[in-house]
């Protein structure tokens, strides 16, 4: 039997990470933050400098590029290349550049070949756009998370 999904969309804002983190503790299933990914591969072309036009090479740079999510404890991890970049990769530059990458159509399909493998060896709470309809269309659970603002601020 294939391992267990739990797919968690939702708009920016709902708490999806923080669902997910409370699922993934509870039910002691593997976290994976997909956003962080992007994030890890724009940070990656802004170190190397790669212009937004040149979609050639940033697909290229993306076949070349390890990212590792690792959950140390309570913390988790985004590893680019073998180097820790869990906290340059939430700088507000970064955020505002993950969407040339995110556009990607080929960048986008490289990531979820990546998805894909955290399946093969662990149940997973997946957290992010695209989950349920193009990374695991047989997850087991997916749920589209909303909130209103009352409820995200407690
Ligand atoms: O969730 P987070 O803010 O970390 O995601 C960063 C960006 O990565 C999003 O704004 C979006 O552009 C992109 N993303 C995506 N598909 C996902 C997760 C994130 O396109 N599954």
């Amino acid at each position: 039997m294939k391992n267990f999904v739990i797919a968690i969309d939702g708009p920016a804002g709902a708490g999806k990470s923080t669902v997910s983190k409370i699922v993934a503790k509870r039910l002691n299933f593997l976290y994976v933050d997909t956003g962080a990914m992007y994030r890890a591969l724009t940070l990656k072309a802004m170190k190397e400098k790669i212009p937004w036009e040149e979609e050639g090479n940033l697909i290229e740079m993306a076949r070349n590029t390890k990212i590792e999510l690792v959950q140390e404890g309570d913390k988790y991890k985004v590893y680019l290349d073998g180097e820790d970049v869990s906290e340059e990769i939430r700088k507000e530059e970064v955020s505002k550049n993950t969407s040339y990458i995110a556009s990607i159509l080929e960048i986008r399909e490289i990531l979820w070949e990546m998805q894909r493998k955290y399946r093969e060896k662990y149940n997973i709470v997946m957290e992010g756009r695209d989950i349920g309809r193009k990374v695991f269309l047989d997850a087991q659970l997916k749920i589209y998370l909303v909130a209103f603002i009352e409820e995200r601020a407690k």
